[in-house]
């Protein structure tokens, strides 16, 4: 038999092996152990053949070794299925799966958490918890396919539910795939997990993950053990036999839509797995996406509520105008109420959270003599100030690896950068302002500088939980589904800041927000209170108070149907990247011509938006132009992009379905 191969790494183009016979079993996707001149190298197969084209007269080397690959039947077919949505090569998947083995770096054990109060003792169920147990079992038990999503307010114990159903699963010999959108949760719910369920074998896939724990995942599915697999997006690419069970913690999140192309969203792709691995699929949150409450809806998932809190009470949620008695304050960023529930936090010692979503110093700054305002030579953004409590200055790119030392003086004006202006607020000057004002207290900062460095992000959560820390300031970071049972206090520095971002789902995103850095407050037995700090009135507020959350669901999805947005519409775009502003620009306006004529000629009816030039057009020298599709379904908007493969045009070119 002959095979084609692609290598891992290196060299492109398909290479032609043979086999002997009496090797063992081999598909596509298979990995195998090729010489390559005098090394060997790992590569993939592409293709199988019975027989040598005539083509071919050079010599065939036959391969070395076959990797063993987990044992599942479905498999193919959702790699198939997934690489033909996003128009990409199904090799890109079992490349990128096994490049993890071999390309890996070791970053250290697992995040072991100190132990808290064992839950040894048997925790009793709500009714609500019941409820949602019982409908879900029957899915778990028969073996079929049931998305069902989980409504749960914070601190509804939504876990609590999760780990009766892992424990069915994993007592009949399966594996539980348990995805969260952002790799430090991942790393808290995996020791969580491991410290509640000590019976059973915990491990985490994700860019946090150690080499050795990641061969651990691959060698328990080779060998069919039952297990939980918790991470964002790897996790649900692999080959797993025995899966049982999908839980999709977070559903809301934008984190399971990858950053960079193509960009996978692995909550979606988890609903076809579950369908075609005939498993339940439960997409849980306590402020559910507006797609997946209308999809719930209108497709007649499985809906359950839980609208109690668990342990303690909903805080107490207190509007401050950060407008109004100004004078009467040490620092504008810090009202009257907030100074002062924080210096009693200090006194009681609870712990407080301050959520602002800008990282960094200041936003930008400002030369005062002549308005120069200093940007990244790669994108097309200004760099964001950066100071350390050491007193190191820095300009960062926040879209690069850029940055570069504060300038003495202004490039343009000469004048001296005493005299910049520091426009907004961002994480690092809250911790110094904090600081100043409270200087015993121990403040901790938690954004994507420390979120990128996982040993002081581990660290952080060790310390906060602790209760080492008094004060945590953070970024989106602090949002997501931690549980910290002394934080009585939350502090939300600036509201208003996501509510009118210029995308249709603004007011969603920023409710979520919002409710979910809330709901960190009074988690156990004390009364939790949210401060929340605003420039002005918005719309928005009177959902402060999630359990009027599904009222704002209604609003917004009668205006997204006033409107004809998601879910009523489907949105895709188009990207297009090159180098050259002037090649991007001409391709793009051409790719838009040849897709208007095509669209009219076909009578699809996809509205096509641009090309237009984004706001942030440029990143790491490369230049962007977009494309929108206005569709009413994938499918029409997927003829027109295909379409487009035998366009010959030097510019990359990319598809995002967006979702929700
Ligand atoms: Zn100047
Ligand atoms: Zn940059």
């Amino acid at each position: 038999m002959y095979i084609q191969v692609r290598l891992l790494k290196g060299w492109k183009a398909p290479i032609w092996y043979s086999v002997l016979e009496g090797s063992d079993p081999l598909e596509i996707g298979s990995i195998v152990e090729v010489p390559l001149q005098n090394r060997k190298s790992p590569a993939v197969v592409i293709a199988l053949h019975q027989i040598l084209p005539l083509s071919i007269t050079f010599i065939v080397r036959s391969i070395l070794a076959v990797h063993a690959t987990p044992n599942d039947e479905h498999y193919q077919g959702f790699i198939k299925k997934v690489a033909s949505f996003y128009g990409i090569d199904p090799v890109y998947f079992y490349k990128r799966i096994r490049s993890f083995f071999k390309i890996g770096r070791t970053v250290g054990p697992p995040l072991v958490i100190e132990k808290q109060i064992s839950s040894s003792i048997p925790i009793l169920l709500t009714d609500e918890q019941k409820v949602a147990i019982d409908g879900i079992f029957p899915a778990l038990t028969n073996g079929f396919f049931e998305p069902v999503l989980l409504y749960g307010v914070t601190g509804s114990g939504k876990t609590v539910v999760y780990k009766e159903l892992i424990c069915k699963v994993l007592k009949e010999q399966k594996v539980v795939l348990y995805l969260l959108p952002e790799v430090s949760l991942c790393l808290q719910f995996q020791s969580l997990l491991a410290r509640e369920l000590p019976d059973f074998l915990v491990l985490g896939f994700s860019s946090a993950s150690s080499l050795s724990e990641k061969k651990q995942v691959w060698q328990s599915l080779l060998e069919g053990k039952s297990f939980i697999l918790v991470g964002v997006h790897l996790p649900i690419l692999l080959p797993i036999s025995n899966l049982g069970l999908i839980i999709v913690d977070e559903e809301h999140e934008g984190g399971f839509q990858e950053k960079k192309h193509p960009k996978i969203n692995s909550k979606e792709i988890a609903l076809w797995r579950a369908k075609e691995y005939n498993i339940p699929i439960i997409l849980g949150s306590a402020t559910p996406s507006v797609q997946s409450l209308y999809r719930a809806k209108t497709l007649g998932w499985k809906f359950f509520e839980l609208k109690k809190r668990f342990a303690g009470a909903f805080p107490q949620i207190i509007v401050a105008h950060l407008r109004e008695n100004k004078s009467k304050r040490k620092n504008f960023w810090v009202t009257k109420e907030l100074e002062e529930r924080i210096r009693e936090q200090l006194i009681k010692k609870e712990q407080t959270i301050i959520f602002l979503n800008r990282r960094g110093y200041s936003f930008f700054l400002q030369c005062k003599g002549c308005g120069f305002t200093p940007s990244c030579g790669q994108c097309s953004v200004s760099l964001t100030y950066h100071k350390e409590l050491s007193g190191n200055e820095e300009l960062r790119c926040h879209y690069c690896a850029f940055w570069r030392e504060m300038p003495l003086v202004c490039p343009e004006c000469f004048l001296s950068a005493e005299h910049f202006l520091k426009k907004g607020i961002g994480t690092q000057q809250m911790v110094l302002i904090l600081q100043e004002l409270f200087p015993t207290a121990v403040i901790g900062r938690m954004d994507a500088d420390i979120t990128a460095q996982k040993k002081l992000l581990k660290q952080m959560l060790i310390e906060f939980e602790k209760g080492a820390i008094d004060i945590l300031v953070g970024t989106q970071s602090i949002t997501k589904g931690y549980h910290f049972p002394n934080v009585t206090l939350v502090g939300v520095i600036w509201a208003d800041l996501q509510c009118n971002l210029p995308v249709f789902n603004a007011h969603e995103g920023a409710i979520q927000q919002l409710i979910q850095v809330a709901g960190r407050a009074g988690r156990a037995e004390k009364p939790g209170v949210v401060v929340v700090q605003t420039m002005g009135d918005h719309p928005l507020f009177k959902y402060l108070d999630e359990t009027k959350y599904l009222d704002f669901y209604h609003e917004e999805i009668e205006m997204r149907k006033l409107s004809n947005y998601p879910p009523f519409t489907r949105f895709l775009q188009l990207e297009l990247m090159h180098e050259d502003s002037e090649i991007l620009e001409q391709e793009a306006q051409e790719v838009f011509d040849y897709l208007f004529e095509l669209n009219e000629k076909q009578k699809l009816e996809v509205m096509l938006l641009g090309p237009v030039k984004p706001i942030v057009y440029k990143i790491s020298k490369m230049e962007m132009r977009h494309i929108f599709l206005k569709t009413t379904s994938f499918e029409k908007a997927f003829i027109l992009f295909f379409a487009l493969q035998t366009k010959k045009i030097k510019s990359k070119l990319f598809l995002v379905p967006t979702q929700s």
